[in-house]
Parts: C-alpha cells; structure tokens; sequence
C-alpha cells in the first residue's frame, strides 16, 4: 500500500524553485527522513504532503487523496483526519493543559469531549507521562513537550505522521527519548516522515534516507537499523 506518492512536484515562490521536479513514493509502514541544506525544499515538501500548500504542478497523493484537486477547506479537513504532525518547536496550546491540547485533535474532528479526553489520557499513558495532564505546556520539560505534541499527532489514527525537525529544540537525553519514541511507533506500524539536519535521528529512525538538494532528489538509500 502506497501512503505518499510525489510525482514530478514542482513549487515555485515567484522567481524561487523551491522544488524542481520530485518523484517520491513511501509504502505504509515505512519511515523516510528527508535529509539536505538549508533551502533545499525540505520544508516545502513536507508543506505538500501535510496539504499545507498545493505543487505549482506535478502531482501529491496521499492515502489515495488527489491534494492538488482539493480545495483549502478540503486539504484542511483531510490533514486533521489523517495527518499527524510535530514539529520543533512543539505548537501546543499555551492555555491548556497537555490532557486538553491532545484531546482537542479528536474533538476537532467531531468526536465527543468525554471519548476524546478517555483516548487522550490512554495515549498520555502509553506515552509514560499520564502524571503531567494537568500541567500547563510552560511548566512541562521540552521532552514532555514533544510527547504531549505525539500524543496529539496520534489522536486519529493517522495514515501518515510527519515530524520536521522533532529534536531539534531539545537536549540530548530528551532527544534520545523521543528518537526512540518514533522508532517505537514506526515498529508497531505507523508510517513516518521525518525531515531533519540530524543524521543521528534520521539514521536511528528511519528506514530510508532520501537527499533533496537544490530542489531536487539528489540521493536514496535504505538504512540498517539497530533493532
Ligand atoms: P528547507 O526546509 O530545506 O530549508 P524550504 O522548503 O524552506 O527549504 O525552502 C526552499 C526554497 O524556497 C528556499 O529558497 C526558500 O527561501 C524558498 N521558499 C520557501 N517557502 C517560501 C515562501 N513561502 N515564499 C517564498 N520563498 C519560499
Ligand atoms: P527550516 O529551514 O527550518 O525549514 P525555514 O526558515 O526555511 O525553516 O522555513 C520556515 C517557514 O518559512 C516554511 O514554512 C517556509 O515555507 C517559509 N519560508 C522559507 N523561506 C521563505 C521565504 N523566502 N519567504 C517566505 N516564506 C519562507
């Protein structure tokens, strides 16, 4: 089963190529760290396939929707349903608890504020940090950001969770916990893609490594990775 499927994708910003042409297919279960230079197009790419922009031209296919023929509503409406998302800096709520900023993923897509609060907690739990549901993002450790922030990228369910830079903001011990959170996921499953500098998480994580550079795929190889 194919969940990303990248043909020919080209993005323009005015005179600025930010993508060239990528072709780039990632099969459930897998997970593909996207590696390259600054302005290289990594952000650009994951904007597409999260349905955050739309190609100039080519093609963006994810879990068999057309996303370029979506409108923004659509992409928007698709992206909750099937997208999870974490990124650096962790974009949690300030105003509410790490219980609520996870629940909320769920009760944006019509589930009820109690079975939404009931999943929320389960994955807090799973996600050893259960004891911090009451906690304000400010008074929670970097670390217990980003798990509050997977916690909420897994509400539902989704085909496909991105990550853009997610240790980039912590220290090392905390982005050891959350390279092996994201190795945990992907061995039970769940598809990823990661864009990052670190080659650390890139070949702790993932299965596959890809290297954009100028615009373009300019290298792919699978990874060994230590079990
Ligand atoms: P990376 O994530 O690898 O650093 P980006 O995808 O952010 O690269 O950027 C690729 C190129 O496209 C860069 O030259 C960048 O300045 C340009 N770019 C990205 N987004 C925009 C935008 N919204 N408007 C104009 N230029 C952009
Ligand atoms: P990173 O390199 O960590 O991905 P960037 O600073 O390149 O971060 O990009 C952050 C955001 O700003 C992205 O969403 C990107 O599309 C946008 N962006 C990047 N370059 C430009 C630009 N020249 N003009 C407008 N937006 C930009």
């Amino acid at each position: 089963e194919v969940v990303v499927r990248l043909t020919d994708v080209r993005k323009e910003y005015g005179d600025t190529t930010a993508l060239a042409g990528v072709s780039l297919q990632i099969r459930a279960g897998e997970a593909v760290a996207v590696m390259g230079p600054s302005g290289c197009g990594k952000s650009t790419m994951l904007n597409m396939v999260a349905g955050l922009d739309r190609p100039s031209s080519g093609e963006v296919l994810v879990h068999g929707e057309d996303l370029g023929r979506l409108d923004e509503k659509g992409r928007a409406l698709f992206r909750r349903h099937r997208i999870g998302m974490i990124f650096q800096f962790f974009n949690l709520l300030d105003d509410l608890p790490a219980l609520d900023n996870v629940a909320l993923a769920a009760q944006l897509v019509g589930v009820p504020a109690r079975q939404a609060r009931k999943r929320a907690l389960e994955l807090l739990d799973e996600l050893g940090i259960a004891d911090r549901r009451n906690i304000y993002p400010a008074a929670l450790s970097g670390g217990e950001r980003q798990r509050v922030a997977v916690a909420r990228a897994l509400m539902n369910r989704p085909a496909l969770l991105l990550a853009d830079e997610p240790t980039g903001a912590l220290d090392s011990a905390a982005g050891e916990q959350v390279m092996d959170l994201l190795l945990d996921l992907n061995q039970i499953g769940q598809t990823l893609l990661l864009v990052t500098h670190d080659e650390r998480l890139a070949t702790r994580c993932a299965s596959r490594l890809v290297e954009l550079a100028d615009g373009r795929v300019a290298g792919e190889r699978s990874l060994e990775r230590a079990a």
